[in-house]
């Protein structure tokens, strides 16, 4: 059976190793971009994305790119704490959580790829640009965007993992998805500082009004992003969905001018910083259906998500393995990629709305009882909050810990 996928992100290349794993062995992945090369900052694997990769054989490498996150701190916009858990490990788990470098780990799962299924597997600057289907294959229409010439790709069964302007999904429904704003924007950037707390802490600080996230991603270098409504004065910002557009550092320090603590100077931490990005939050509503006969749709062209939760790149990581898992399982693809859309996408669901939420109105109630000094009740929402989030996309400890693997044996 040959089996195409759209798109070399996080997601299609987890799916490539995932069903070389479960024992298809003709497995082609089409990138848009020509050179896939270390773009993006850091990106953060909880335990339950870690498990995926590791039972694909990846542990060992995933622990000399990634730094073990080992505690997540809360501090209001004084500074102040509020509450701090463990993380990983360290909290019982039986597999780290990472942050990483995204275009590091990107580029593991890539030679992992081409290691395992062939230096061809993955094709670059090769556009998808539609699919029609037969009752016995898919065809899907491919331009060089080197050249501009066209080819018709011939699979049994296609996946698309194009990204959050999933020309596949486009395809399916007939019409482009809209993708919607919260009003908010994130700025990003990754420098080498000194670290904080031990060195395997992230912390959030800050409200509704903004809040900052910081973690190490390795040994000399922090990560952060900071989040805020969008100021209604302001030039127009990159497109929905585009995640590289260069904003200037000094701008976006002046936005943390009060935030100098004695245990992290963030104001210093976002001015020297050489490369920050500005992406205008976006995501989808959740889709009525992933798989339509022999294509479905995986990741972000599935699900894109506001980016709060570090669950982007870990339900995409879910989907690929859960597909393979599936496809094993059913002698007919079409049933197999319906039993993958009934196992993932009203789970995921649910976290693309928490993401939602706690956009919006968790940091509000956080924030109001942090101000009002309720820091007990603030803790407890943060708790609540917390520990609900993690049932919902899959890394609860115990039921984590428990679950089957989702491993097949060829
Ligand atoms: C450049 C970049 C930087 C990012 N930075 C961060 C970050 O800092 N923090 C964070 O949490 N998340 C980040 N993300 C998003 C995060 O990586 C994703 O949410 C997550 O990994 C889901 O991955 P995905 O493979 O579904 O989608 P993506 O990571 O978006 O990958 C989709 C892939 O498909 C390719 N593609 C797009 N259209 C086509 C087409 N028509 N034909 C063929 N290929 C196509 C894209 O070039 C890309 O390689 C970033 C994404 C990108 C693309």
């Amino acid at each position: 059976m040959k089996i195409c996928i759209a798109g070399a992100g996080i997601g299609g290349l987890t799916a490539a190793l995932s069903l070389h794993a479960a024992g298809f062995a003709d497995v082609e992945v089409l990138e848009a971009v020509k050179d896939i090369r270390e773009i993006g900052v850091g990106v953060n694997l909880p335990p339950h994305a870690v498990r995926e990769l590791v039972e694909l054989g990846l542990g060992d490498h995933l622990s000399q790119i990634g730094l073990p996150t080992a505690e997540l701190c809360y501090h209001d916009r004084e500074g102040q704490l509020i509450w701090a858990e463990t993380r990983g490990l360290a909290a019982g788990y039986r597999w780290p959580q990472y942050s990483v470098h995204r275009g590091r780990l990107q580029q593991l799962l890539l030679s992992a790829v081409t290691d395992r299924l062939g230096p061809g597997a993955v094709r670059t600057g090769k556009r998808a640009t539609g699919v029609t289907q037969q009752a016995d294959g898919v065809s899907l229409s491919v331009v060089d965007t080197q050249t501009g010439s066209e080819e018709q790709v011939q699979a049994d069964v296609l996946i698309g993992a194009d990204g959050i302007r999933s020309a596949v999904r486009t395809s399916l429904y007939g019409r482009p998805i809209p993708l919607a704003s919260n009003g908010w924007v994130m700025y990003r950037g990754a420098t080498p500082f000194k670290a904080f707390r031990g060195g395997h802490t992230m912390v959030i600080v800050g409200d509704e009004a903004q809040r900052i996230v910081v973690y190490p991603i390795d040994d000399g270098t922090l990560n952060w992003l900071l989040v805020r409504p969008i100021p209604t004065d302001e030039r127009p910002l990159a497109e929905l969905g585009n995640w590289n557009r260069r904003v200037d550092p000094s701008v976006i320090a002046a936005h943390v001018a009060d935030w100098s603590f004695d245990w992290l100077d963030i104001p210093e931490l976002v001015s020297s910083t050489a490369v920050a990005y500005e992406y205008p939050m976006a995501d989808i509503d959740p889709l009525p259906k992933w798989s339509f006969g022999r294509v479905t749709l995986l990741g972000d062209a599935a699900h894109a998500m506001y980016p709060f939760g570090s669950n982007g790149a870990s339900q995409a990581i879910l989907d690929a393995r859960v597909l393979a898992y599936e496809l094993a399982r059913h002698a007919d693809p079409v049933e197999g990629l319906r039993t993958y859309e009934t196992a993932r996408r009203e789970q995921v669901a649910k976290v693309q709305l928490a993401n939602r939420q706690q956009a919006g109105d968790v940091m509000a109630r956080v924030g109001a009882l942090s101000r009002s000094q309720a820091h007990g009740a603030a803790m407890e929402e943060l708790k609540a909050v917390e520990q609900r989030y993690k049932s919902l996309a899959g890394f609860d400890v115990a039921t984590l810990n428990e679950r089957p693997s989702w491993t097949v044996s060829p």
